[in-house]
């Protein structure tokens, strides 16, 4: 994993406009790694794709996420901030595999998810996880009751703790207590984004005082960048 460089956000901003999260995600891990396709990443358990995002995201951003969240009780604005660092080190893979009633399971991969996520059906897309991610070729899902379902969910989710981390709130106005998703594609392409528009209004700064092309403004480094731009404002308070 590498971290990104100005042209590289712009690029990645670019691809991944309107596309699904998921998707988003999928794109940032494989600029950060050239060495590893798109579909390496994935073909991966969630946790290792949320591992490496949290990397990236670490490596291009820091290791600190923060933000609010409301409390769905009363409405009060919660803020939170967490260092990704703490949150990796307590989440390992127990097992890749889950075994039910004899029958066993894989870890599910962001393109399982992505297919059952297709499914509006809260049940449905659960059973089509579970008929993805099935190592038994014999095995007939018809015969899987609800309660295997859900154990299945449930265990696969104790082995592989970082395919879907949650943090837990509690109101200090109301008392009410609950989990939130932490959703680590979202953390990372809103920070892209608010660097991506700083780097926009830099080289739409510096395009109209020199007349440079955005190419020419973005080899430049950032120390540079910043110098001529300091020039640029100091110039115009001066005229
Ligand atoms: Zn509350």
């Amino acid at each position: 994993m590498r971290a990104l460089s100005s042209s590289d956000m712009l690029q990645l901003w670019e691809r991944g406009y309107g596309l699904h999260p998921l998707d988003q995600g999928l794109i940032a891990l494989a600029a950060g790694s050239p060495g590893t396709s798109l579909d390496a990443w994935a073909d991966l358990p969630l946790g290792q794709r949320n591992r490496a995002l949290a990397g990236l995201h670490s490596m291009c951003f820091g290791s600190q996420l923060g933000g609010w969240v409301p409390c769905p009780s009363c409405g009060e604005k919660l803020e939170f901030e967490l260092d990704s660092a703490m949150l990796l080190a307590g989440a390992s893979v127990s097992s890749e595999t889950v075994t039910i009633e004899g029958q066993s399971f894989r870890l599910p991969t962001s393109r399982d998810l992505a297919l059952a996520a297709r499914e509006i059906d809260l049940p449905n897309a659960a059973l089509i996880l579970a008929k993805r991610c099935s190592l038994d070729p014999d095995a007939s899902s018809s015969s899987w009751s609800e309660a295997l379902i859900e154990e299945l969910g449930e265990k696969m989710a104790l082995a592989d703790p970082l395919a879907e981390p949650r943090l837990s709130f509690a109101c200090a106005l109301c008392g009410h207590a609950w989990d939130e998703l932490l959703d680590l594609t979202g953390f990372f392409w809103t920070e892209m984004e608010v660097q991506v528009r700083r780097l926009l209004r830099e080289v739409h700064a510096l395009a109209r005082a020199y007349g440079w092309s955005e190419s020419e403004i973005l080899t430049l480094s950032q120390a540079r960048r910043a110098m001529y731009l300091d020039m640029v404002r100091s110039e115009r308070l001066l005229a």
